[in-house]
């Protein structure tokens, strides 16, 4: 904004909107909260080594043939060992060991299914290998299946009370104990994160709930919590569960930039800002730190805006931000002439958004009370307002920095009260997010959004609930709420109300 050029008694202000992205970008952090979480519940598989002194029925070329494949094993060589295990089965196929080798291979290499079977051969050939019962109880610990592990466990230490790991032992029986409620703890935690991907929030957030009540000093599922809170518009909650999170695990980078981005959907820049340099500051490595860097140097502009102020946000209006350097921006005839350009061909473009658009200049028609009109032309040099589609983000950015949504340009020229009279605009809008799927809601949140500013509303409100806040927030609906409708007739106050409509 700003930015006047041209020849005398023209004047062309750009505006950039909408300046501030907010929700993209945190959903890919899911990934990794996902990631810790599992490692977080996976039960850590158990190698017992099978003795030479137990092998004394074997071959010297088998018993040789295991040593070197125990060996495999232990440097991670898995898939040698069990090449190597299944050529000594082919010499000795009655030998026990060889199989109960074969199931070390496989478990310690996660598959745990044909573990299990090789393990179940190997107590059938030899039962005297007791320990095998040992890995066979882990593995259905691993496989989630704790009630089908105990016995095993209960196995061993009937054959070997004064075992030298009997304690351990008895300490797999009381972990599966535990497992058995956390298996359904994680059926919980995993059908929640669907729910999430699936977009449906306000379940996921009662399955959340659940969840914190049930292991309430689980970070993961406070994480989740905050997640479905601040998409359906609850950031002052939102932040609280991330806050938890991070007090039980101080780690959750993910958190901390969550913090920030709903202080911006609260229209709270101060603390957004803190919040979002916390992040900056423990990841400055961070892929995202460019994009985040951005955020901060627009919040701070924002927070030096005309109206930008907790008493402006809950005043009837914000008329006050909605002129330009003092001077108030607005059409001097009416019905403005509106060409929306065919998007067929952009990516991204779906034949919905035009009626999208067209339908956001009729909300603002009637939000003005008539006061303003538009007719359809379909001859873009005929236009007072053009708008236009793109698939490209650099089309509408400007000064280098990435803007999201759209771009609105005003011209028009000074009047002798020192206001400007719009005598064009041109509005163009983004037809994809980062490659992103946009619904018909988001469009119409930036549709509506952009004719805003087209109309001559140059700031932006400071308010979370209003199409025209400074931010794109889920607390933003695709509408215009009373402030919106109050500031575009406090701003054409004086226009003539058409009648019979
Ligand atoms: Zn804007």
């Amino acid at each position: 904004m700003g930015c006047f050029t041209g020849p005398a008694h023209t004047i062309s202000t750009t505006i950039m909107h909408k300046g501030l992205t907010n929700k993209r970008g945190i959903l890919p952090e899911l990934k990794a909260i996902l990631k810790k979480y599992r490692m977080a519940l996976s039960f850590a598989a158990v190698l017992v080594a099978i003795s030479g002194e137990r092998c004394l029925a074997m071959s010297d070329e088998v018993r040789s043939m295991c040593q070197q494949a125990e060996q495999m094993i232990n440097s991670q060589r898995f898939n040698d060992a069990v090449k190597l295990l299944h050529r000594a089965e082919s010499l000795d196929p009655s030998c026990g060991e060889v199989h109960g080798y074969l199931g070390m291979a496989f478990q310690n290499n996660s598959n745990t299914k044909q573990a299990v079977e090789e393990y179940l051969k190997a107590l059938q050939l030899n039962p005297q290998m007791s320990f095998i019962n040992v890995n066979l109880g882990t593995c259905y610990m691993n496989l989630n299946q704790p009630q089908q592990a105990v016995p095993y466990f209960q196995r061993y230490l009937q054959d070997n009370p004064n075992a030298p790991d009997a304690a351990q032992v008895r300490g797999y029986i009381k972990q599966s104990g535990a497992r058995e409620g956390q298996s359904g703890f994680r059926a919980l935690v995993e059908h929640g994160q669907s729910l999430v991907s699936a977009g449906k929030f306000s379940e996921a957030h009662s399955v959340f709930e659940q969840a914190v009540a049930q292991q309430p000093n689980f970070a993961p599922a406070h994480f989740y919590l905050g997640y479905t809170l601040a998409q359906t518009g609850q950031n002052q909650k939102a932040i609280a569960e991330f806050q938890y999170c991070l007090q039980l695990d101080p780690s959750t980078k993910e958190a901390v930039l969550n913090i920030g981005s709903n202080y911006q959907s609260l229209g709270d820049t101060a603390n957004a800002i803190t919040w979002y340099e916390k992040y900056l500051h423990e990841n400055p490595g961070s892929p995202k730190a460019g994009d985040i860097r951005q955020r901060i140097s627009g919040l701070r502009q924002q927070a030096k805006a005309p109206g930008n102020s907790p008493a402006a946000a809950s005043q009837d209006d914000y008329l006050a931000s909605a002129a330009s350097g003092g001077r108030w921006f607005r059409w001097m005839r009416v019905p403005i002439r509106v060409c929306i350009t065919n998007g067929a061909g952009t990516g991204g473009y779906r034949d919905s958004f035009y009626k999208v658009l067209m339908e956001s200049f009729s909300m603002w028609a009637v939000g003005s009370e008539n006061r303003l009109a538009f007719t359809l032309v379909n001859d873009p040099s005929q236009a007072d307002i053009l708008c236009t589609w793109t698939d490209n983000p650099n089309q509408i950015a400007e000064g280098g920095r990435a803007v999201e949504g759209g771009l609105t340009k005003l011209s028009g020229q000074p009047q002798q009260n020192g206001d400007v009279g719009i005598t064009s605009a041109k509005v163009i809008l983004l037809t994809n997010l980062g490659g992103a799927p946009l619904s018909d809601d988001d469009m119409r949140k930036v549709c509506l959004h952009e004719v805003g500013h087209a109309l001559g509303i140059n700031g932006h409100s400071s308010n979370n609930s209003d199409i025209m806040f400074f931010t794109e927030s889920p607390t933003v609906w695709p509408t215009l709420t009373k402030r919106d409708k109050a500031t575009i007739c406090g701003l054409y106050n004086n226009y003539p109300r058409a009648s019979g409509q």
